[in-house]
């Protein structure tokens, strides 16, 4: 679908490859585009650096065979994909108009850009339970990602508040790890399938209470406890853990996008099998915005180098320089 043609108005920026977000997806494909000569302009959004900027120590993301902090890392990415000429800028993207060629985004709700493609990779937030010992302790023993930081917590008694997929796998992966595995359910059911459920309940190191709420995270600089309740008994208890995870699902950062671009029902983006294509012609889509299942820095990494390259090969197949 390349619709009608806008003339590029005065006072509209016009680059040539347009990239919106800066976490692993981003930059890389800003790495990938600017090698290829696209001059692409990033804008790092809301929160320059991503998800990675909230976690601690990253020990699996290949070439850093110490392990590195999540927003050192970042920092490395930005460094790279400006050396490599990616001009990268603070802004957040507000709207879209992909029906019109070139696309057109507005920046801070008062610039408008338009570009001959653009890359999303605008990310995923984890969704947060909204207490207060939550944030504090966030990095310091509370994760929202066992894959991530399970590892620090080799031997200790952790505990994992969800029921869906998420939860289901990250119990199971903690269950590896950690000597005990404290799962609060709130409901008396698992919303996770059937599979997931059954190995969750089959494994002895996994303790699952039902009908339980997360009242509390305890602990001064780092978790040692954590409060519950039963919300049918009302009965209360504290459990000491050394790790607290959240999984209770994501939210992708796709909300200005949801006019033009076919999404799932949770609001990722989906893209054409194999590729970083959208349904809108010249419009790429990388990392956790399009991607419910893996979530790495790696595989966010990897398609953002798709998407770089899927935007080469479709402005040098359109001709346009
Ligand atoms: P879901 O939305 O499926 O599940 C979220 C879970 O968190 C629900 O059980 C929900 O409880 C619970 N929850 C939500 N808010 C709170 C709260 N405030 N306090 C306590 N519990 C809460 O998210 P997932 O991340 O698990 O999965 C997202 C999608 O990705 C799903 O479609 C899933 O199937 C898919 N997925 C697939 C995988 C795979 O195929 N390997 C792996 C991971 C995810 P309640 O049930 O009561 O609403």
């Amino acid at each position: 679908m390349l619709d009608s043609y806008s003339p590029i108005m005065e006072n509209t920026e016009h680059v040539h490859c347009l990239i919106i977000g800066s976490g692993p997806a981003g930059y890389t494909a800003a790495i990938y585009a600017a090698r290829a000569n696209l001059k692409p302009v990033l804008y790092q959004g809301i929160q320059p650096g991503g998800q990675l900027t909230i976690t601690t120590e990253v020990e699996n993301y290949p070439g850093y065979p110490e392990g590195i902090q999540g927003p050192e890392m970042m920092v490395d990415f930005e460094k790279q994909a400006t050396r490599m000429g990616a001009d990268i800028r603070f802004g957040l993207a507000t709207k879209v108009d992909f029906s019109v060629f070139p696309r057109k985004v507005q920046i801070d709700e008062e610039k408008w850009i338009t570009a001959d493609s653009v890359i999303i990779a605008t990310g995923a937030s984890a969704k947060w339970l909204g207490l207060e010992s939550e944030q504090r302790l966030n990095g310091f023993g509370v994760s929202a990602c066992a894959v991530c930081d399970g590892f620090f917590f080799r031997g200790k008694e952790v505990a994992i508040v969800g029921a869906g997929d998420t939860a289901a796998e990250e119990a199971s992966y903690l269950s590896k790890l950690c000597s005990t595995v404290h799962m609060f359910i709130r409901r008396d059911a698992m919303r996770a399938s059937k599979v997931m459920q059954e190995r969750v309940l089959n494994t002895p190191n996994i303790k699952v209470y039902w009908n339980t709420d997360t009242d509390e995270i305890l602990g001064e600089k780092t978790v040692n406890a954590v409060r519950i309740s039963n919300n049918k008994t009302g009965e209360k208890k504290d459990i000491p853990i050394s790790g607290f995870f959240v999984a209770i699902g994501h939210q992708p950062n796709s909300d200005i996008f949801k006019e033009w671009i076919t999404m799932d029902e949770a609001g990722y983006i989906q893209t054409v099998p194999g590729t970083s294509k959208t349904n809108v012609e010249g419009v790429f889509a990388a990392g956790d915005v399009q991607d419910k299942i893996y979530r790495q820095a790696v595989t966010a990494a990897g398609s953002g180098c798709m998407a770089a390259l899927d935007a080469e090969r479709y402005l040098s197949a359109k001709g346009i320089h």
